[in-house]
């Protein structure tokens, strides 16, 4: 069993010996790949004496001698002499350099195989066994036919030049995720993802695939925001499809925005698939209807870092449904601001740990118990918090029973 090989020989020396029609054959193929060719022989063919007075080739009028082979990458034998081609084949092995011997196929290491090209394609066929030329370009031709009338496909798998996509993958469960944004993850040659989102995708991910975590985890810090950025453009520009997998959606406090800044600013294009964003599903798994006809028609997300900012205030008074994300530690304060905006203590309250995935969790609480019944209960992060009517316990099937039963038909 032999290996079969793509060798690229742009700019590097190939000698061949002789120069008759078979030689001239491998001058051409070696001339099309972009090899160095250099010819070795007292006389030439009209084609191999052509391609020298062109100055295609350099061709020496001598036989070959050892020292030909002493700064080649590759010989071809093809003199019309089998015994003079077998002592260049020896001086070849003798300085590790392949040779094919065009004389005899099974004496020498190298074999040259029947090709055809199809756009960036190449078939190589090449038999290991005796030598029986008409029959290897027999199979070569067959191979030709098939991939011409379209019978293969043919379609590229990967892009030509670097990308990056952003894809929201939902907010856990990996059949959250778009279909647009499953296809596109198979097409990753790189995929960057954090901790949050359907992580359990990746494990579905082919084996070439690299996977760059830049989440946080309990002994390491995330990577910061430039960091990662750096990383989707410099994969990028390597030619690489780059995925960057975000929890939800990509825009909803996802710093997806200025992802896609940085690569715009390096000149990398980049798509962005949108994702069911935890701030919705989370709520809506629980029953909990973000706007429901008659009870809201108002619904405003809010990062819980900096507080109820002035627009979550004015949720909370309207009785606009308000949702907090990475709003855990903000619990108290929120809870401060709706009182002082005058929401009832009665004002449902629901929190949702880690919504759609095994640890999933739903408390629901008061307004002006929430904060007992969240202590005593722990609530960990990743939570979303819903303040409003909509989180009424009974809501749907209170409002299920408040529909009129339709007409009699
Ligand atoms: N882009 C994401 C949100 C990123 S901010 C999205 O659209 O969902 C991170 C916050 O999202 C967490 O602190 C938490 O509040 C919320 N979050 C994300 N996934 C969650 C999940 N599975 N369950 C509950 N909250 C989640």
């Amino acid at each position: 069993m032999s290996l079969l090989l793509s060798l690229d020989v742009v700019g590097r020396r190939a000698l061949v010996a002789g120069a008759g029609t078979v030689a001239a054959r491998r001058v051409r193929s070696l001339l099309d790949a972009g090899a160095d060719v250099l010819v070795v022989a007292p006389e030439a063919g009209e084609d191999v004496a052509r391609l020298a007075s062109h100055g295609d080739v350099r061709w020496e009028r001598r036989p070959a001698a050892a020292s030909d082979l002493d700064d080649v990458w590759l010989a071809i034998a093809a003199t019309d002499d089998a015994d003079i081609n077998m002592q260049i084949a020896a001086w070849a092995a003798e300085r590790r350099v392949w040779c094919v011997n065009a004389s005899d196929g099974l004496a020498t290491a190298a074999r040259v195989a029947a090709v055809s090209r199809h756009g960036d394609l190449s078939v190589g066929v090449v038999s290991e066994g005796a030598p029986d030329p008409a029959r290897v370009a027999r199979v070569r031709d067959g191979l030709a036919a098939l991939l011409d009338a379209g019978q293969v496909d043919l379609r590229r798998v990967r892009r030509r030049g670097g990308r990056v996509i952003l894809v929201g993958s939902g907010p856990g469960a990996v059949d959250l995720i778009t279909v647009r944004g499953a296809r596109l993850l198979s097409e990753a040659d790189v995929v960057v993802t954090d901790r949050l989102g359907a992580t359990g995708l990746l494990a579905a991910l082919a084996e070439h695939v690299e996977v760059i975590n830049v989440g946080k985890s309990p002994d390491n810090h995330p990577v910061p925001q430039h960091e990662i950025n750096a990383i989707l453009v410099d994969r990028a520009a390597q030619g690489l499809t780059v995925v960057r997998l975000k929890g939800g959606d990509p825009f909803i406090f996802g710093r997806g925005g200025e992802e896609v800044h940085a690569c715009l600013a390096a000149g990398v294009p980049v798509e962005v698939v949108p994702g069911i964003t935890s701030a919705l599903a989370g709520p809506s798994l629980a029953g909990i209807p973000p706007t429901q006809r008659g009870i809201a028609t108002s619904v405003v997300i809010t990062s819980g870092h900096a507080g109820p900012d002035e627009t979550a205030r004015a949720a909370l008074r309207s009785g606009a449904t308000l949702i907090v994300l990475m709003g855990v530690t903000a619990l108290p304060q929120f809870v401060e601001a709706a009182l002082e905006e005058g929401a009832a203590g009665e004002t449902p309250v629901a929190i949702i740990e880690s919504a759609t995935t095994p640890r999933e969790r739903i408390t629901r609480a008061r307004l002006d118990d929430v904060l007992d019944v969240a202590a005593k209960s722990g609530i960990v992060p990743p939570a979303i918090l819903v303040f409003g009517q909509v989180a009424a316990v009974d809501l749907l099937a209170s409002a299920l029973a408040a529909t009129p039963a339709p007409p009699p038909s």
